[in-house]
């Protein structure tokens, strides 16, 4: 009876352990690729004016020269900005396959929350 009770704890031991486990590794599966998706989107070229879609957003490379602009939004600033902290540009949600400026800006910002 001893031994059955102690057994039965070193399995219930060993079950909490693997779920701490499963469950920290889990957790921390959206997180896994960040630093490696905002390098590759910093190496992306930097979207062009004559871009279809920065044309329709009024995208400019420098938000101090965008009409309309809220003094401060920049793409740095901006929550579709996908860039690390401090970069010069990154990628954007609204421009796959290019990077836009930090410094950047269009119709779309977003404050960043
Ligand atoms: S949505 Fe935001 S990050 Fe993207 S280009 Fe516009 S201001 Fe910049």
């Amino acid at each position: 009876m001893f031994e059955e009770n102690r057994v039965k704890r070193v399995i219930d031991e060993s079950r909490r352990q693997l779920l701490k486990t499963v469950s920290l590794g889990v957790a921390l599966i959206p997180f896994a690729g960040l630093p490696l998706r905002s390098a590759i989107a910093a190496d992306l070229p930097l979207v062009t004016a004559d871009d279809p879609t920065a044309k329709a957003l009024q995208y400019v490379s420098d938000a101090s020269k965008a009409s309309g602009a809220k003094p401060g939004s920049k793409c740095a600033n901006c929550s579709n900005y996908q860039g690390a902290a401090g970069s010069a540009q990154g990628g954007c949600t609204l421009f796959p396959g290019n990077a836009v400026n930090a410094t950047g800006w269009c119709s779309s910002w977003t404050a960043k929350t």
